[in-house]
């Protein structure tokens, strides 16, 4: 394993799954599953290609209810690719003797690669070597190319290369009892001398799906005269070539395939698409160069250098890898928002929730033209979550919790818990705070762009109806003389009702509360920030009266925030839930990521404890600092002394189990100034979430995308203390001890700024151009910054972690103090 690869010694059935997830190759537009060419899903594999926004609605009858949900769909499979020698067993790993098998992923190229040794049971030996690509600079490409040299035999081989739309949706076990069946076959035929083509379509959305595939065979650089047969069935077309191959001498395999749909523009139609893309494409070994260079691009933008952190640096390409080709440079031109789970399996079936607050950060900072267009996703939904709104008698734009094609709630109203076998009744729609996720998202998108216009034509829309939904939802208690907001949920979804309570939901939520007058805050300067004539224009679109604004004044003063012993609540009432037997539960059933489920099955219920799965309360300290949260506490008339924060951050940890990937990240950011070996500590395990599968068969059904990104942008951005505060660009380094080093680059309102952490000095430069602030904040010492200007700050790790030295003498811009 090198800092650039992901790699496997062994072929291990029982883990293919994990490494198919880990193992996808995509580009933002479509993606694929790591599934080998030859496997069909089955127990051990599970092919799946996702298009980026490519949903369908199926409804199925459960627990004697007809429900409906809108997946992600698994298109027809392209990867299809097996070989037998005359005579013997098309190609299974569970049928050969494997005497040697590797795979890696080249996370730098952006290559698949496998190579293994096998023997079947006639005593022939076969080296085969494969690399796949999903093509990062044109969107519409993948192929693969195989390297098959028979060691010990001749003779003739047959290959069979296909495309398979006979494919459904069952990668999740949980949702078998579910309609998966979303392909309707429409075609198959031959297209030119090497190629075959398949459309298709989903069956309620009518996305019309056209692959093309094309196949050939070299050797020594030369095309192969193949005999050539056509295969088709319904949803089906394949290409059997049968060829000799001598012992000793390798053959080279190349299908190269174009994917197009209806959703895509400039285009006349799917197929013809499809054809002329294909018609278009050069060899592997070409298509390979222009993508590799695509890949370069990117990571001269996306790389994050660790001083001597091997493995850590490692996982973190990885999840910056998996980031790209989730949203890309190509999702720019979609309609698209960025599921939770990748386009890397079908958990959550494709859905976009809140976790674009933890995936955003890197992105704003690196390829804000990506959040923008993730952002107009939002958007373009307003009318559907105005609808929301109305429909829950609220005003302004709500929007749904899981969103998918068209911006209507999809959370399922109904969850299977494999403990149990129960279908239960699901509230976690009660999430409101998804409102302030995408609120913060249009705010720090502003704020690290500067881009006035994204603002004005989009942004403040935004902003505006959402804090109008906020400002509606909250009520006026007179007694307390407070806004509350009632009947929601918090990030924690272990909780979504009071014991004793028969009505869903909970009230005064502190996240929630306390967020929700942030973004009437954020409405309100927004509005402010446009010109008079935009701001006239606005108001008259939406309505807004001069009464409704200065209403968001007043409850931004005086909503209220539940306390009890010294702490923020996580909501009204929380003290008088019990508390958990963590210890006897560890000890009873290992591993507790998931003791909703646990304690349901037992017939009891996990709203009676003071337990959560994930960061609830907490998440406050992570999306503000202590300087910001002081405002907003301040501005309500809330005491907010030294220890509130130490305090909570630790009554909180002990009462949360982590059955959400988020959670870790959330920890590991609170505790990066207190106790930096604790932070690390959590920032590890967070890191292992995926590539280790640490929830145990969660990230086989899909990676987990926020827990991902918030990983690489707690190194970014919590180890360094970096933010964008009244318009200054500010630095407080914190590196754990562990870390002794760290370069990365970062974007500000289109320049790049290089910055390099080390061990003695901080440096900081802007290759080409600056028009950010002129004023850097690094600790408490403000610097001159001017363009063409290289700041160096000597520095000195230590106890306390990173300091400047006291005296910073050779610096160019020099400190102005403060
Ligand atoms: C978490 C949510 C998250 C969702 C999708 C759930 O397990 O509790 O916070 O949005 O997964 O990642």
């Amino acid at each position: 394993m090198t800092d650039w690869t992901l790699s496997y010694e062994g072929f291990e059935p029982a883990q293919e799954g994990l490494r198919e997830a880990l193992c996808t190759l995509g580009n933002g537009y479509f993606a694929a599953r790591g599934a080998a060419e030859e496997a069909e899903a089955d127990d051990t594999h599970y092919p799946g290609t996702y298009l980026a926004g490519g949903y369908n609605r199926l409804a199925t009858e459960v627990a004697g209810r007809v429900i409906e949900n809108e997946d992600l769909v698994n298109l027809p499979n392209w990867l299809p690719l097996t070989f037998r020698p005359e005579g013997g067993d098309w190609l299974n790993l569970l049928a050969v003797e494997v005497l040697s098998y590797r795979q890696e992923l080249d996370l730098k190229q952006g290559v698949l690669k496998r190579a293994m040794r096998l023997r079947d049971r006639t005593g022939r030996e076969t080296t085969l070597e494969s690399r796949r690509l999903v093509h990062m600079g044109a969107p519409h490409l993948a192929a693969i190319e195989w390297t098959l040299t028979p060691e010990n035999w001749l003779g003739r081989v047959e290959v069979l290369s296909a495309l398979d739309g006979r494919v459904i949706n069952a990668g999740v076990p949980r949702y078998r009892q579910l309609n998966g069946k979303h392909l309707v076959p429409l075609a198959s035929r031959e297209i030119g001398e090497d190629g075959v083509l398949l459309l298709a379509e989903t069956s309620q959305s009518h996305i019309r799906i056209a692959e093309a595939a094309r196949t050939q065979v070299f050797q020594d650089g030369e095309g192969l005269a193949v005999e050539r047969r056509f295969v088709t069935e319904e949803g089906y077309v394949a290409h059997a070539l049968s060829f000799p191959v001598a012992e000793g001498t390798p053959v080279t395999i190349e299908k190269v395939v174009a994917l197009h749909t209806s959703r895509d523009r400039a285009i006349s139609s799917p197929a013809l698409a499809a054809e002329e893309t294909l018609r278009e494409a050069g060899r592997f070994g070409t298509l390979l160069e222009d993508h590799a260079r695509a890949w370069s691009h990117l990571w001269r933008r996306c790389d994050l250098t660790l001083e001597g952190r091997h493995r850590t640096q490692m996982i973190l390409r990885l999840h910056v890898f998996h980031l790209l080709q989730t949203v890309s440079p190509h999702s720019v031109d979609l309609d698209v928002g960025v599921p939770a789970r990748g386009l890397h399996g079908e958990a959550y079936r494709g859905h976009i929730f809140w976790d674009e607050l933890f995936i955003f950060p890197f992105l704003n900072l690196r390829i804000p033209e990506i959040t923008r267009a993730l952002l107009r996703y939002r958007h373009r939904r307003l009318p559907a979550a105005r609808r929301l709104a109305r429909a829950a008698g609220y005003r302004g734009a709500m929007y749904p919790w899981q969103s998918g094609s068209d911006g209507r709630e999809e959370t399922q109203v109904l969850h299977l818990n494999p403990k149990s076998g129960r279908w239960l009744p699901d509230n976690t729609h009660l999430q409101r705070h998804v409102n302030v996720a995408i609120a913060y998202n249009v705010w720090r998108h502003y704020e690290a762009t500067g881009d006035a216009e994204f603002l004005s034509v989009y942004g403040a829309e935004m902003l505006v109806e959402i804090a109008r939904f906020w400002a509606s939802i909250a009520s006026f208690n007179a007694e307390r003389g407070r806004y509350e907001i009632r009947g929601v949920m918090g990030p924690d979804e272990f909780h979504d009702r009071y014991p004793w309570a028969e009505k869903p939901g909970l009230d005064n939520n502190a996240y929630t509360n306390v967020m929700a007058v942030w973004v009437l805050l954020r409405a309100l300067d927004a509005r402010m920030l446009l010109d008079s004539e935009r701001r006239v224009e606005l108001d008259e679109r939406l309505g807004l009266a001069a009464d409704e604004v200065a209403g968001w004044d007043e409850i931004s003063r005086k909503m209220f925030v539940p306390f009890h012993d010294g702490v923020i609540s996580q909501f009204e009432g929380y003290e008088r839930l019990e508390e958990f037997d963590w210890v006897g539960y560890c000890t009873k059933y290992g591993d507790i990521h998931r003791l909703d489920r646990l304690l349901e099955a037992e017939g009891d219920t996990v709203n009676r404890y003071k337990a959560s799965k994930q960061a609830d309360a907490l998440m406050l300290f992570y999306l503000f600092s202590t300087e910001e949260l002081g405002d907003l506490f301040a501005r309500l008339g809330y005491p907010f002394e030294g220890e509130l924060i130490p305090r909570t951050v630790d009554y909180y940890l002990r009462r949360t189990s982590n059955g959400s990937t988020l959670s870790g990240i959330v920890h590991s950011w609170v505790l990066a100034r207190a106790d930096r070996a604790g932070s690390w500590t959590q920032l590890r395990a967070a890191l292992e979430s995926d590539i280790a599968d640490v929830q145990g068969g969660t990230t086989p059904e899909g990676i987990h995308l926020g827990a991902m990104a918030g990983t690489v942008d707690l190194v970014q951005r919590g180890q360094t203390g970096l933010e964008i505060r009244d318009d200054m660009l500010r630095l407080n380094p914190c590196l754990p001890e562990e870390l002794r080093g760290l370069r990365f680059r970062i974007r500000h309102r289109g320049h790049w700024l290089d910055i390099d952490i080390g061990c003695e000095r901080l440096t900081i430069s802007a290759p080409d151009g600056w028009d950010g602030p002129e004023r850097i904040v690094i600790r408490d010492e403000t610097y001159a910054f001017h363009a063409g200007e290289r700041l160096e700050v000597p520095c000195h790790l230590e106890d306390g972690g990173w300091r400047p030295a006291p005296r910073a003498g050779d610096m160019n811009g020099g400190a102005e103090g403060g």
